[in-house]
């Protein structure tokens, strides 16, 4: 997709702040630190948009992009972030629940991992949380150009694996450096609109 405009329209933390319109809506996942923010810039052409790597964990409020006037991407707050009290981590369990379980307008979610590392246990938990939920998701295993491109195919093996993928669901090698895998998650996320 063309992306043409993309803006934050806001920060929320609790239902009523989600924007009312009637927009499809992906929601981005991952752990802190995976290349989330990268991801979302690499998508919407945009250097900085997203905030990469600023402070982990800090950010705790979900981020309503609109793209092009017809969509929004949600920027979930990145999980496993060791630095977080039990509360903190309790308000952020709470925040995302309500909002992936509740939200009527969310299409699917982009789920992020790390291609050079196996899913963490808590790239695990999310999978298996939108499992349970089944809230349709799409896999971008993210920082390829880090690894050769011979190992590819084992290191999504192994995610594969780890995640216990369900064979419906798509994994897409993506990196954020060189553009890899863009056309195929734009394709895939259009498909759900
Ligand atoms: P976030 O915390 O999940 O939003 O992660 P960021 O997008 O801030 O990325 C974390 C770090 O990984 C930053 O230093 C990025 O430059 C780097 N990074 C993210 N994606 C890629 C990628 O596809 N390739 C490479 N080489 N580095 C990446």
């Amino acid at each position: 997709m063309k992306v043409n405009s993309a803006e934050i329209i806001i920060s929320a933390v609790k239902p009523e702040q989600y924007p009312v319109e009637d927009l499809p809506e992906f929601a981005l996942a991952g752990r802190s630190n995976v290349g989330k923010s990268s991801f979302i810039n690499k998508m919407l052409n945009r250097k900085n948009l997203a905030r990469t790597s600023s402070k982990p964990g800090k950010t705790q409020t979900l981020n309503f992009y609109l793209i092009n006037e017809i969509m929004h991407f949600v920027d979930v707050p990145g999980y496993g972030y060791a630095k977080v009290s039990k509360k903190e981590r309790e308000a952020w369990g709470k925040m995302i629940e309500t909002y992936l379980k509740d939200r009527e307008q969310l299409k699917a979610v982009v789920q992020i991992v790390d291609l050079r590392h196996p899913p963490s246990k808590d790239d695990v938990m999310m999978y298996n949380f939108l499992k349970h939920y089944d809230i349709p998701c799409i896999i971008i295993a993210t920082k390829a150009d880090k690894i050769p491109k011979s190992k590819w195919q084992k290191h999504l093996k192994v995610a594969k694996e780890t995640l216990e993928l369900d064979p419906n669901d798509h994994i897409i090698l993506f990196s954020s450096e060189t553009g890899q895998g863009k056309d195929q998650a734009w394709a895939l996320l259009q498909a759900y609109m």
